[in-house]
């Protein structure tokens, strides 16, 4: 696809920021975005990767591009388009995401930086969908009053937009929570009953116990249904992932902590799903491809062919389904207490969940030490503390706790 704004014959393209285009969000995010030719690319941010995000602009011909690196952004020069604008730093998140010719930012950053730019964007009105989980994790408590602010100015001039629901403006790319969403479409949240997350299980779903310790990071690294970057295919390994996705799914939906369910399902074709107070359970089922979930975010309410391969339940043949072993799997059960602990205790959580994956990979924690650390993080930095963390305070307690944890020998926490 190419884009020059200047020769658009349609003004009626809406303007894509993209922060985090080079990781696998991103990149997938692009696959669904040259399909669609009702988006344009308008700006497009990445880390440190200076080469493959000037490939990006050589074929989009965004009107801006940033790296957050300001050294790797020297490298980035020449390999630009003439008149595209050259930003360097994290307040450039910033500036993408609230340019004039933007309508929607997808946001496939990771990190707390992350929270910044989807503060502004939605305070200069424009719509976010968000595969970062510090989003909601650390900052749901200051990002959904937002989502519904936005949301309540659209539904008192008309009930039917899809912009007077929070989660048309604060959208969700995650797999399940896609098809909670999707699966909420037409319904009340008043008439639900529970949130049924479904988790892969990961590759060590039938490991006995006594075996964990033995775990390398070449066999986490290796998840049976999703192709994901390292940090998430660790996480589901733990389901730590599945723990954040429980924290995430409670702000989006305004559900309390036991009203979500997770539920293993090994062939990661049930996204999610809401049971009713009828007893009925609506589920979104779909291929294991994070196109179709980064699609229903850019183009809800509406549906369109998507790359991904369709769902064929005869080829399938089969799904199971079972309870999560919280005693292999700790990491589940820390989440939840921490989330009813409150905002310090999840910002400390997924702060050191990072801290954990890095030390993992390094070689410097074994398995069995990522919920042993995520814990003491929790015990340690998650206390409430009369007002919730502002937006300062998340940025300083998740420096605070990769500053206890990064280095800490085991003898520290274990
Ligand atoms: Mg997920």
């Amino acid at each position: 696809m190419s884009s020059a704004s200047s020769t658009d014959p349609s003004p009626r393209r809406r303007g894509v920021a993209l922060l985090g285009s080079t990781g696998s969000i991103g990149q997938q995010a692009l696959d669904v975005l040259d399909a669609d030719p009702s988006f344009r690319v308008v700006a497009l941010a990445a880390g440190r990767n200076a080469a493959e995000l000037g490939a990006q602009a050589r074929r989009y011909s965004p009107a801006a591009v940033a790296l957050t690196d300001p050294d790797a952004v020297r490298e980035l020069a020449g390999l630009v388009p003439a008149g595209t604008t050259i930003l360097a730093g994290a307040d450039a998140l910033i500036e993408l995401a609230t340019r004039d010719d933007v309508d929607l930012v997808v946001v496939g950053t990771g990190g707390v930086v992350s929270l910044r730019p989807v503060l502004a964007a939605l305070a200069a009105g424009k719509v976010v969908a968000t595969a970062n989980k510090e989003t909601l994790v650390a900052g749901g408590h200051l990002v959904m009053p937002l989502a519904k602010e936005r949301a309540a100015g659209r539904a008192a001039v008309d009930p039917a937009d899809p912009l007077a629901s929070p989660l048309g403006w604060l959208r969700p790319i995650d797999s399940e929570h896609s098809a909670i969403w999707q699966s909420l479409v037409g319904e009340r949240l008043s008439t639900v009953a529970r949130l049924i997350l479904t988790a892969s299980g990961g590759p060590f779903l039938d490991l006995p116990a006594d075996a964990f310790a033995a775990i390398t990071p070449e066999r986490a690294l290796r998840h049976p249904t999703w192709s994901m970057g390292a940090k998430i295919t660790i996480d589901s390994a733990t389901l730590a992932n599945k723990g954040l996705e429980v924290i995430e799914a409670r702000w989006l939906y305004d559900v309390g902590y036991e009203q979500i369910d997770v539920v293993i399902h090994p062939q990661s074709v049930v996204h999610s799903a809401v049971q009713f107070v009828d007893g009925s359970i609506k589920a979104q089922l779909g291929t294991p491809d994070m196109r179709l979930p980064i699609q229903y975010a850019l183009t809800y309410p509406d549906r369109r062919p998507s790359p991904a391969a369709p769902a064929d339940l005869v080829a399938l043949a089969r799904l199971d389904f079972r309870a999560p072993d919280t005693a292999r799997f700790p990491a589940l059960r820390i989440a939840r207490e921490a989330g009813v602990l409150g905002p310090r205790a999840t910002a400390a959580l997924i702060a050191a969940d990072d801290v954990a994956v890095a030390r993992f990979l390094a070689g410097s924690l074994d398995f069995p030490g990522i919920p042993r650390l995520l814990e003491a993080a929790v015990t340690r930095f998650g206390t409430p503390t009369g007002a919730d963390p502002d937006l300062d305070d998340l940025v300083a307690l998740d420096a605070d706790v990769r500053a206890a944890f990064a280095t800490a020998a085991m003898g520290a926490f274990a």
